[in-house]
């Protein structure tokens, strides 16, 4: 169940009996010559619905724009910085725990938002903590941590999986929009690896934005059952968090 699609007696309601909601945080940022720009935050959000679905718990607007400095040499990117990413998502937990909120469930799409999420979650303890205000948790769950995900991406990638346009989060956008599946040749078909320091060096190393990946190999049917077990594995991750509430 959306927020979005509630009513506000519709929430009250839920409050009741419930104080948990599912946040989905991703990003806008290339995904190399054949993945969405939307890829990040596409992931979340129906990882995100997928697990509200299957267990009743509301879940909030997707933040769609994260931490992606690093990709800002490639035209569409967005990218917020650590610290605004960092209120944007101190004020949206503080606004959903003004009406009885406490348990945040992120369900997160892009490794570059970990360090500032959880940075989020510490400023959020520390202020609530200050204020005096009930305890607020918070959990961070990436959607591919489920072992199930790391098995199936395995099984169809192998070490072409790569570190960013994974062939993985492509097959799933794939998957959900097969209008938007976009043909064209991988040159070199698996992407180069190693680090980099900013941007511009981003682009020099890895010119067509991937990273170690070949999402020529992505298909839709793969994208269907990654999603799956995404939704699968953090529905468990989200039924431990509640349980363990107040423990
Ligand atoms: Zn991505």
């Amino acid at each position: 169940v959306l927020l979005s699609l509630s009513t506000w007696p519709e929430v009250e309601a839920y409050l009741r009996n419930c104080d948990a909601i599912v946040v989905p945080i991703g990003s806008t940022e290339q995904h190399g010559p054949n993945g969405l720009i939307g890829t990040d935050a596409i992931c979340a959000e129906h990882v995100a619905c997928g697990v509200g679905g299957r267990t009743g718990v509301l879940v909030a607007p997707t933040i769609s724009v994260g931490m992606a400095a690093h990709h800002m040499a490639f035209p569409g990117s967005m990218s917020h910085t650590p610290t605004v990413l960092i209120s944007i998502v101190r004020e949206q937990v503080m606004a959903l725990a003004a009406h009885g909120f406490r348990n945040f469930f992120f369900v997160n799409g892009h490794g570059g938002n970990i360090a500032t999420i959880n940075s989020a979650f510490a400023e959020i303890h520390a202020l609530r903590w200050q204020a005096g205000l009930p305890a607020i948790r918070c959990q961070l769950a990436n959607w591919w941590d489920p072992a199930g995900v790391a098995e199936l991406s395995q099984e169809y990638y192998g070490d072409v999986e790569g570190s960013h346009a994974t062939a993985s989060e492509i097959a799933i956008t794939r998957h959900l929009f097969p209008d938007h599946a976009k043909n064209v040749v991988l040159d070199p078909a698996v992407a180069p690896t190693g680090e980099f320091h900013d941007a511009a060096d981003f682009r020099q190393r890895f010119p067509d934005g991937r990273i170690g990946s070949n999402p020529g190999l992505s298909e839709a049917k793969h994208g269907e059952r990654i999603l799956q077990s995404a939704i699968a594995g953090l529905v468990e991750m989200l039924r431990v968090f509640i349980a363990m509430k107040g423990a």
